[in-house]
């Protein structure tokens, strides 16, 4: 039944030391359904599905039936969750392969959801409806953001209950990667303290994320500083349009700079640095505004896993290191400036004056709540008519702007008009929880174009109604 479908499998990561994966099968599931099918992704990919029934895709996705030529895995990984080192592991994932595309980009293919596997520890090895319809529908809306990201290619229920806090039922997500190496994987192997093994992540992530540093001296640095530079950007990007990740632990933080584990992550109305979603982060740890720092913490746990490697003098290697994670504060500001300019479509100036009218606006929109995306929004459109602008602070503010001949066609490329709104993405879940799928459909057909005006879809640019309870995400393990 597979032949038409295009599969192109070459499993590089099974070359790595043998502690790096287990290999097994996902276990299958009693009833699969096809609930979504991202096609326009599987044609990127060079995958066609529609040779198939819906039944019969439904037994590839998941996982009942394998595709021909792989051998599944589930990969061995440690990573700092909350600040504490934690041995990990694929525990509810299994990669069923690397998908080599038509223009030769290499994918993992991963079911996540599939079933027990040996790092399981707990859990149950399963995922719930919901939670796995929210990540298709975060990673596709930050992924037509323009923003590098993990990819959803299918969601199917499984006919299966999982236990959470209540009886939910059970699904798995198809995701797309570029690899699902991850700052955690560095972290695993320097525990086992092999040095070789170690080396031979380096060069392998090297070949397969940063082929540009091959034949560089100092391979280990060299890497550091290029996946530090990508994370700088990444964090940029999710300020650029107000999105709380949620749970940037280490284990989080993939390698290729790609974003990746959409649990509780969210999007940020009324502009507060403190925004936070995520149920389970109480002390603020992965709010809004502390992103960058969160990354740079992160970037220093990748440092500390290279030591061996960076120079044979480990004083050296650790003094070379700290230098180097210091610069991130500098860098990450610099690309912060620009985006922020490009957001006002302004020319850059002096950097002090620049900072000083940028925090100006921010905190003001801290001071009236005023929606992130919609005031960046009605600036780009020079739609300044709202009763939040009528008043004196934000007047003074705005005439300064006008002066500086803002431009329209810079703003647009960063100002996305349609986000993710939360009481949307909530009205999608609730409705496919009751098998409607036609609101979620809708809102994915949104996202798909968010810089693009659309005036037949001024509801999805509303922030929710106000609620006195702060609304709250769900890990959903
Ligand atoms: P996450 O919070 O999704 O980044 O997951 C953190 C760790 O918990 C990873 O090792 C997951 O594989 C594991 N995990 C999460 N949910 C489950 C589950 N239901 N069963 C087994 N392992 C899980
Ligand atoms: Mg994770």
């Amino acid at each position: 039944m597979q032949n038409n479908i295009g599969w192109n499998f070459d499993n590089s990561y099974l070359n790595l030391s043998k502690m790096m994966t287990a290999q097994l099968s996902p276990v299958p599931v009693k009833d699969p359904k096809i609930i979504l099918y991202n096609e326009k992704l599987a044609k990127e990919l060079g995958l066609n599905f529609s040779s198939l029934s819906k039944d019969q895709q439904a037994l590839i996705f998941s996982g009942n039936v394998l595709p021909v030529g792989t051998v599944p895995w589930a990969e061995a990984y440690a990573g700092h969750q909350f600040g504490h080192f934690v041995m990990l592991g694929d525990g509810r994932a299994i990669v069923l392969g690397e998908h080599v595309a038509p223009d030769k980009k290499r994918f993992d293919i991963q079911l996540k959801g599939s079933g027990k596997t040996p790092y399981s520890r707990g859990g149950d090895g399963r995922a719930a409806l919901g939670p796995m319809l929210r990540e298709y529908i975060i990673s596709e809306a930050i992924h037509h953001l323009t923003i590098p990201t993990t990819r959803s290619l299918a969601v199917v229920a499984t006919g299966q209950n999982v236990m959470r806090e209540t009886i939910l039922p059970g699904a798995i997500l198809t995701r797309v990667a570029a690899s699902h190496i991850r700052v955690g994987t560095f972290e695993f192997v320097a525990a086992q303290k092999d040095v070789g093994a170690l080396q031979e992540l380096i060069m392998y992530c090297i070949d397969r994320h940063y082929p540009e540093l091959k034949g560089e001296k100092i391979p280990a640095l060299q890497l550091f500083r290029a996946v530090m530079h990508r994370h700088a950007d990444l964090i940029v990007n999710y300020m650029r349009i107000g999105f709380i990740h949620g749970v940037l632990n280490t284990d989080n933080v993939a390698i290729s700079g790609e974003s990746i584990d959409y649990g509780p992550c969210a999007f940020m109305d009324g502009y507060d640095p403190k925004t936070k979603f995520s149920s389970i982060d109480h002390q603020g740890r992965y709010a809004y505004g502390n992103q960058a720092k969160i990354a740079q913490w992160n970037m220093a746990r990748f440092a500390e896993t290279l030591i061996p490697l960076v120079d044979v003098d480990l004083n050296k290697s650790i003094e070379i290191l700290e230098k180097e994670i210091a610069n991130f504060a500098d860098i990450y500001g610099a690309k912060s400036l620009e985006m922020m300019r490009g957001k006002l479509g302004i020319q850059a100036g002096d950097t002090e004056e620049d900072h000083f009218f940028i925090k100006e606006l921010l905190d003001w929109m801290h001071a009236n709540k005023a929606d992130y995306t919609n005031t960046f929004r009605d600036l780009m459109n020079e739609n300044m008519h709202h009763s939040i602008y009528q008043n004196e602070d934000f007047q003074s503010w705005y005439a300064k702007f006008i002066k500086k001949n803002p431009d329209k066609n810079i703003m647009k490329k960063y100002n996305p008009v349609f986000i993710p709104r939360n009481h949307k993405v909530e009205d999608a879940l609730q409705h496919a929880h009751d098998n409607n799928l036609e609101p979620l459909h809708k809102l994915l057909q949104v996202l798909e174009k968010p810089y693009e005006e659309n005036s037949n879809q001024s509801e999805y640019q509303m922030p929710g109604p106000k609620s006195d309870v702060p609304y709250q995400t769900f890990c959903g393990t």
